[in-house]
């Protein structure tokens, strides 16, 4: 990717052209701040690539610390009128935004598999999955009315939830809409400002974020979005204004920030990488385990932090692995599956493959060199499937972040627990099983935060919450549901004592 600088500030373009995976300009991501599109203090621009193509689709601006001083400004502007608006009003923003992506979801889906490369099934699942997050933050009026009691005899105790104040969010490339509707919708509506940082792979989509709460009602200021790379997370999380950071991407880096924002005292939860083993015993169903493992695998081109990248195979079970490549195998590259993000993914999965095979994996099916015709230049790997891995091995621990799937042997279910748990990760794992015994005994036993049985992505829905264990996390609670509003405010226990004075009672 290239830098260079502008000299105006173009508009982003308002509607993306292209209606297909034809190849369509974007234009230029900018700024969010104070209700406008704005370039950035330096005016320097950074190429974003269409990953299918392989072709440079636009540009998104560079932040540094002067973009994040003037959108906190911005933010401390608007924060007394939106912290004083009632909560059910505040939710009200929420209803319109919901309403006007459901209204676009045909342009925003083609946006985003344009700027990320996915297919535009995926694209969709995307934009509805972050919709389900807009709705649980519409429900909290109803959800956060706090308690109260009398605790003793005239003393009353009540906790009401208020709003940190300005904080932030920084966001991965692999779901451009979603993550950040993990976040936004419920800190909003609790009552902060909120300054987004998108992955700067993937801008537009959050770019038309900050357009679409205008549009619904959203005072300016009330949310803004800063483009760029490290200079300005740093500034983001090193902004004194700035009380609570949500990140979401790899575990190197989210292990990097909640280190800096903790010594600041902020309050930090990020969300970072994983390898996500999914368990298959020989009494599994075999279409149900061999649909829904595929599907994990290579659905986003492996590109999620969900994914079931490793599958430990318990026993007898290679009728299972069959009908696994039998069915990867009909994946149609291009059309089924999307490309991953970029030629250095491409390059880095591709070793990986690599590494396994000359140190004695099979590769049953072998996703390099593949193309999809009118696509040259694009980044394409497709469906892959290591078998007889070690568990030391470097495809076996690391996360790819790709469409490869490696298999370990174990003999009891006890070995592929042990497997699982002997990883760094702990995002997701699940166990593919007819047996409820069986089921319960690995679900005790896994160290995940998410956790399925017969279910190869086991995203919890709203309302309850995102958030793996060890590396995948770092920070208390999770990101998303009742823990999402949560992180976002703050709770004040108030207590009470009305004692009528027997000498000064007026009310006799
Ligand atoms: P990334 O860590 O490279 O980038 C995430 C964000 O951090 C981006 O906005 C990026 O600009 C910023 N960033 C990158 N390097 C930085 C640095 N040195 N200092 C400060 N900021 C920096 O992640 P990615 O490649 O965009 O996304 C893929 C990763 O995200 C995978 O590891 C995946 O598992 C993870 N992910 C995790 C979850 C989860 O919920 N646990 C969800 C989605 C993605």
């Amino acid at each position: 990717m290239s830098t260079s600088t502008s000299s105006s500030a173009a508009p982003a373009a308002v509607a993306y052209p292209a209606r297909s995976y034809a190849f369509a300009e974007a234009g230029q991501a900018l700024n969010w701040i104070g209700g406008k599109l704005v370039p950035s203090a330096s005016r320097e621009l950074l190429d974003v690539t269409n990953p299918r193509f392989g072709k440079v689709m636009g540009q998104v601006a560079l932040s540094d610390s002067r973009d994040v001083q003037a959108a906190v400004l911005a933010a401390k502007a608007a924060l007394p009128g939106w912290r004083n608006t009632p909560m059910k009003e505040r939710a009200q923003v929420l209803f319109r935004l919901k309403a006007l992506l459901e209204r676009d979801m045909d342009e925003l889906c083609w946006l985003l598999s344009a700027e990320n490369g996915k297919t535009y099934a995926e694209a969709k699942g995307d934009i509805e999955k972050g919709i389900e997050c807009i709705e649980f933050a519409i429900s909290l009026p109803n959800l956060a009315a706090g308690g109260q009691i009398d605790v003793s005899r005239g003393v009353n105790c009540e906790v009401t939830y208020e709003p940190l104040g300005i904080v932030g969010g920084i966001v991965p490339f692999n779901f451009p809409l979603m993550v950040p509707l993990w976040m936004i919708p419920n800190a909003l509506v609790a009552g902060n400002c909120f300054v987004l940082k998108p992955s700067e792979v993937v801008p537009y989509g959050a770019v038309r974020l900050g357009q679409y709460l205008k549009l619904a009602g959203l005072p300016d200021g009330v949310f803004q979005t800063i483009n760029g790379q490290q200079p300005a997370v740093e500034a983001l999380v090193d902004h004194p204004d700035i009380q609570a950071i949500g990140f979401v991407g790899s575990t190197r880096v989210a292990k990097l920030l909640y280190g800096r924002g903790s010594v600041l005292g902020k309050r930090m939860l990020c969300l970072g990488g994983a390898k996500n083993h999914v368990l298959v015993v020989p009494d599994a169903d075999l279409d149900l385990t061999a649909s829904n493992v595929v599907a994990s695998s290579f659905g986003c081109a492996g590109q999620r932090c969900m994914a079931s990248s490793l599958m430990v195979a318990v026993g007898p079970t290679q009728r299972i692995i069959d009908a696994m490549v039998a069915n990867a195998s009909k994946i149609v590259l291009g059309q089924d599956m999307g490309a991953v993000i970029s030629a250095a993914a491409k390059e880095r999965i591709e070793r990986y493959i690599a590494q396994a095979e000359a140190g004695g994996a099979k590769v049953l099916i072998d996703g390099r060199n593949a193309t999809v015709a009118g696509c040259g230049g694009g980044y394409w790997v497709g469906p892959t499937i290591l078998d007889n891995v070690a568990a030391d091995m470097p495809a076996a621990c690391d996360e790819i972040f790709g469409p490869v799937l490696t298999i370990v042997r174990a003999r009891s279910l006890d070995e592929a627990i042990a497997v699982e748990n002997g990883s760094q990760y702990g995002n997701g794992a699940a166990i593919f099983t007819t047996s409820g015994a069986v089921a319960r005994y690995a679900v005790e036993r896994l160290e995940a935060g998410m956790v399925g049985v017969n279910i190869g992505v086991p995203v919890p829905r709203e309302p309850f919450a995102f958030g793996g264990f060890h590396d995948s996390k770092f920070g208390h609670g999770d990101l998303t549901g009742w823990d999402g509003f949560r992180f976002w405010s703050r709770p004040k226990k108030v207590t009470t004592k009305w004692a009528l004075q027997p000498d000064q009672n007026w009310m006799n």
